[in-house]
């Protein structure tokens, strides 16, 4: 029984939920890529055939949620964007995008309607469930479909990532399951989606059973186990997921002014779940360290205002 550990994990069954749900998500992704890219694409052109092209590419930066153009084109294409903006009162989040690419990449004007993070995402391939889901949210070129039901499924995917425990009730899964089906039933014009809709039904259906001998094969971090046919490697699911849920916490830690207990609580819980498996925390460590130090610089922030 050299791997009880990871074979208890594996089989818990709300640690199960909790990968199947994500894994639910990394389909429903697939099955939108291909449209946002085509939208997104038209939707440029739209906004292109209004905007001088720049005589050549210009230095303007963004920062966060600061974008203060430098040039007339960035700042018409800043215009265009917030109009079609519909959170255009809100936050922003400029910084992940590349003004001075606007005129010649799509991708890099569909960032702006993305949530932070997305800076280095150049292609819809590279952008989570998070952020194409948002993108159709925020971009007014995709009015139309009922969007409550988009943000049904971003509230799900929220859930699912601030569950520091990694752990959802089956109860849960059933409701997800519920609110993706709605989804792909009000984008049922979108190519492909009914049968990715299937896959995800399969998914949420199966057992996920690892036994000990699909272990067998179980070097680090590339098990393939058949359970099910996960169409992703469940340790690379796992690994994909506890990534993005740390990056998260990560994200929202920093933006935070003061931290509050239950901040303080994921992250001990995360802590004592990695610590209590091995091989994940040998991955994650370095990113734990980061998270540390960013709640150690906080705390002492919060001493240094104290003392003021
Ligand atoms: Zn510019």
């Amino acid at each position: 029984m050299a791997h009880a550990g990871l074979l208890l994990r594996l089989n818990c069954q709300e640690y199960k939920n909790w990968m199947k749900a994500g894994q639910c998500l990394l389909l429903l992704k697939d099955s939108l890529q291909e449209f946002i890219a085509s939208e997104m694409s038209a939707f440029h052109k739209h906004l292109s055939n209004r905007i001088p092209p720049p005589r050549a590419r210009c230095q303007c930066r963004a920062r966060g949620r600061q974008f203060n153009p430098g040039c007339l084109v960035c700042a018409e294409w800043k215009k265009h964007i917030l109009e079609h903006h519909t959170n255009r009162n809100g936050e922003i989040h400029w910084g992940n995008c590349d003004p001075s690419l606007w005129s010649g990449h799509y991708w890099e004007v569909a960032k702006a309607y993305m949530p932070r993070g997305c800076t280095d995402k150049k292609r819809p391939e590279a952008c989570d469930a998070s952020a194409l889901l948002n993108l159709i949210t925020t971009c007014d070129h995709f009015r139309g479909p009922d969007l409550s039901k988009v943000r049904e499924v971003i509230k799900c995917r929220n859930d699912l990532m601030h569950s520091s425990d990694m752990k959802v009730s089956s109860a849960w899964l059933r409701q997800f399951g519920n609110k993706i089906q709605n989804f792909v039933s009000e984008f049922r014009h979108v190519p492909g989606i009914k049968e990715e809709g299937s896959k995800i039904q399969e998914v949420l259906q199966s057992d996920w059973a690892v036994l000990e001998q699909n272990l067998d094969t179980y070097d680090g971090f590339t098990l393939e186990c058949d359970a099910a046919n996960p169409v992703f490697p469940i340790c690379d699911l796992e690994l994909l997921m506890i990534d993005e849920m740390l990056q998260e916490l990560y994200y929202q830690l920093e933006e935070e002014d003061t931290l509050s207990e239950k901040d303080l609580d994921n992250f001990q819980t995360m802590q004592n779940f990695l610590s209590e498996h091995k091989d994940l925390q040998s991955v994650f460590q370095s990113k734990m360290d980061k998270l540390a130090l960013l709640l150690k610089n906080h705390a002492e922030l919060k001493v240094g205002l104290g003392q003021e």
